[in-house]
């Protein structure tokens, strides 16, 4: 900008995970504009979160004092966190007070009922270095491995099925890779919403000539830019798939070279798929089999074709088997391992690869090593000094059923440790969540703001936002990036690395990251041997550098690699494995009683569970208040016009709210983000799970719609 300012600070953008480089301009001490930088993901381009919304930093709620709950006040699962309310349930302390009784407490707990009856959640808006040092804190402090974070709302069923087919979580190919392909396939996915600067290049290719097929029982705004929409109906992505396999395979299009010298198991996926002929399917996925075939053979015949997808595939009962089609489709057509084709599951939050790759989930360490690996685990209980557990822990859904288990089960969980985390608002069935938190013994809540889950703690830590500390994050093109500090926190709130080491040496663990900014720099160069080769070539140094580093990175020297899976796949033999799927249904399917889909998600200006962006001026004026997107036709055939009250009920909960039209909303459904806390879309979606990938099915359950 043109504006005179007391220092320029480059970052990284906090939201989502595109990764878009920025510069924050700070003027006595306050933000006062961002502008962006030319990183590798964004070319100085920035969407309108990115650009506008930063002043949560600086809203007057933050916290600026650590919290501990008042004697006798009860936990109130059925309250929203008033401000005025505030004081009447917790009381100021000082660090060293609110230190010493939480790791007190969480220490008894542990000491009394076991290593099983404590667990935690990190948070994928955190910095690489904070996952690792939380997940070390519970694997090594806590002394089991019940630790998890939001991507198991988000990806977990992706990553499931991408371990299992190509040996790696990560993506194949960047998103700026599109300008290569003929055709790229955007699935369950709304890039214009949720990756707006990765959207951008979508269109650019698209005007260059690149098909782009959307495929999505919403029609969202990338549909403007596609060459064929594929609007199959909610749950039968797996029916609409297979359907373009038999294509392929039935018609000779596949690579038989490629499946041949590449790939195992093709015998049974070509079985498997013989049943899900296009004219078999149509009814089921409603798209016309004409339609199938066409894109299909575009696919198998482009030279470079590749796969994007979001929560839309993911967040199903079924998500794993989604993502399992995916690559198959990627593999028979020999789609893989060359610029401008693969696999790219879009991810959501800054930085939900990285905390992933830096060990953040229950069932590996770092860099994706199990737990249950006798060696992976020795080579840890050697790294930290520590003997560990054997078995992986519970995930976030899981966690939450521990916690209300009866007195009697060895694995109740008893005591929490959540970091930037907002179960209360983004977990599904929340009154059962809610319900869960309260009733812990005790709950330590580390955050910027008094979230919905902070108001259920016993102990509420305040801890520093993005723009007041320095680290790294990893983004949706395995970029490691270097974020550095541009404010000092309000108050007496502090650093979450100095935090997290503050509870450890209270429990008893003996760490020392020496160093500027609570030894960041000392933390990232353990979890770079942590990740062994991975980014082995990513130094510190060389992020305050180049402040942005693709992985794999195998030395100093080494650009980092933008396409994987080249020569061979990161399997034990190689090869991509295919693995057949086949139909199942949603876990709660429409009825007489409530006859209509809930799909759950996101909006442009809103992330998440709104505890940032509903702060943020700008994005809160443009979008104050929550809505429910249903199509025209819907809302005629109800008697209703846009704008109307209506409640929204499945069998666990409902919200009253204003109805919004968008026609590209399915016929029978209903669409609603789940950033509103006086609307929690969360209240209603249905906490049953993929069993791979132990993900909820938010983007489908029952409801029913009533005027008023
Ligand atoms: Fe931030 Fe994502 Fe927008 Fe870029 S596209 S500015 S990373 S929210």
């Amino acid at each position: 900008g043109t504006q005179v300012v007391d220092r320029k600070v480059d970052s990284v953008c906090p939201f989502c995970g595109v990764g878009c480089l920025i510069t924050y301009n700070v003027k006595d001490e306050q933000i006062v504009s961002v502008d962006g930088r030319d990183g590798p993901a964004n070319h100085s381009r920035l969407c309108v979160k990115g650009r506008f919304g930063y002043d949560y930093v600086h809203h007057d709620q933050r916290l600026t004092k650590p919290l501990i709950r008042k004697p006798g006040i009860a936990k109130n699962d059925e309250e929203a966190p008033q401000p005025s309310h505030w004081s009447e349930v917790f009381r100021e302390a000082t660090w060293e007070e609110a230190l010493d009784f939480t790791a007190g407490k969480l220490k008894g707990l542990r000491d009394q009922h076991g290593r099983k009856s404590l667990a935690g959640f990190g948070s994928a808006k955190g910095s690489n270095e904070e996952a690792y040092l939380f997940q070390k804190l519970v694997r090594t402090g806590f002394g089991s491995n019940n630790v998890d974070h939001c991507t198991r709302l988000c990806h977990a069923s992706s990553v499931a099925a991408l371990l299992e087919g190509v040996g790696s979580g990560a993506v194949s190919n960047q998103v700026n890779d599109v300008e290569h392909a003929d055709l790229i396939l955007v699935i369950g996915s709304n890039p214009t919403a949720n990756h707006p600067v990765a959207a951008t290049w979508m269109k650019n290719a698209a005007k260059k000539g690149t098909k782009i097929v959307l495929a999505d029982p919403r029609v969202t705004d990338i549909g403007k830019h596609a060459w064929r929409i594929m609007q199959f109906k909610p749950d039968t992505d797996v029916a609409m798939l297979n359907a373009m396999i038999h294509t392929v395979i039935e018609e000779g299009l596949a690579d038989l070279d490629f499946i041949r010298s590449r790939a195992s198991n093709f015998e049974a996926l070509k079985e498997n798929v013989r049943g899900y002929s296009p004219e078999a399917m149509e009814p089921i996925c409603g798209i016309p089999a004409q339609t199938i075939r066409e894109v299909a053979r575009a696919f198998a015949k482009a030279k470079g074709a590749m796969i994007l997808w979001g929560m839309g595939v993911s967040q199903h009962v079924h998500g794993t088997d989604n993502a399992r089609c995916l690559i198959a489709l990627c593999s028979v057509t020999g789609q893989i391992g060359k610029p401008g084709s693969g696999l790219h599951p879009l991810r959501g939050q800054n930085n939900v690869q990285g905390a992933s790759d830096a060990g953040l989930i229950p069932m590996m360490y770092p860099n994706y090593q199990r737990v249950d690996n006798e060696q992976a685990r020795g080579w840890f209980e050697n790294f930290w000094g520590m003997q560990l557990d054997d078995q992986p822990g519970y995930t976030v859904v899981e966690i939450m059923h521990k916690a209300l288990a009866p007195d009697s089960d060895p694995h109740k969980i008893r005591g929490m440790y959540i970091m930037g985390e907002n179960p209360a608002m983004s977990d599904p069935d929340l009154n059962h969540a809610r319900h869960a938190l309260a009733s812990l013994e005790h709950l330590v809540v580390q955050d910027i703001f008094m979230t919905e889950t902070a108001w259920l703690a016993d102990v509420v830590l305040p801890a520093s936002a993005w723009p007041e500390k320095t680290g790294t994050v990893s983004n949706t093109d395995r970029m490691v990036q270097l974020g550095r500090r541009a404010l000092t926190p309000p108050g007496d709130a502090k650093p979450d690395l100095w935090i997290i080491q503050e509870i450890a040496r209270r429990i008893g663990l003996d760490w020392n990251y020496a160093g500027e900014e609570s030894g960041v720099a000392a933390v990232y160069d353990e979890m770079r041997q942590a990740m062994h080769a991975a980014i082995e070539g990513i130094t510190w140094e060389r992020l305050e550098r180049e402040s942005s580093v693709t992985y794999p990175c195998l030395s100093e020297s080494d650009p980092g690699q933008p396409t994987v899976f080249v020569e061979r796949f990161p399997t034990a033999d190689g090869r991509v494995k295919l693995v057949p799927a086949d139909i199942i249904p949603a876990n709660e399917r429409p009825d007489a009683e409530f006859p209509y889909v809930l799909i759950t998600g996101r909006q442009l200006e809103h992330w998440h569970t709104g505890s940032m962006t509903r702060r943020a001026t700008v994005l809160d004026a443009i979008e104050p208040m929550a809505t429910a997107s249903m199509n025209g036709a819907d809302i005629a055939a109800m008697g209703l016009a846009a704008g109307d009250v209506i409640t929204v009920q499945s069998r666990r909960g409902e919200v009253a709210i204003h109805v919004r039209r968008d026609d590209g909303t399915p016929n029978g459904a209903v669409f609603i983000p789940f950033a509103y806390y006086e609307a929690a879309a969360n209240l209603m979606t249905n906490a049953a799970l993929d069993p791979f990938g132990k993900i909820p099915e938010f983007k489908y359950c029952a409801v029913r719609i009533k005027r008023g």
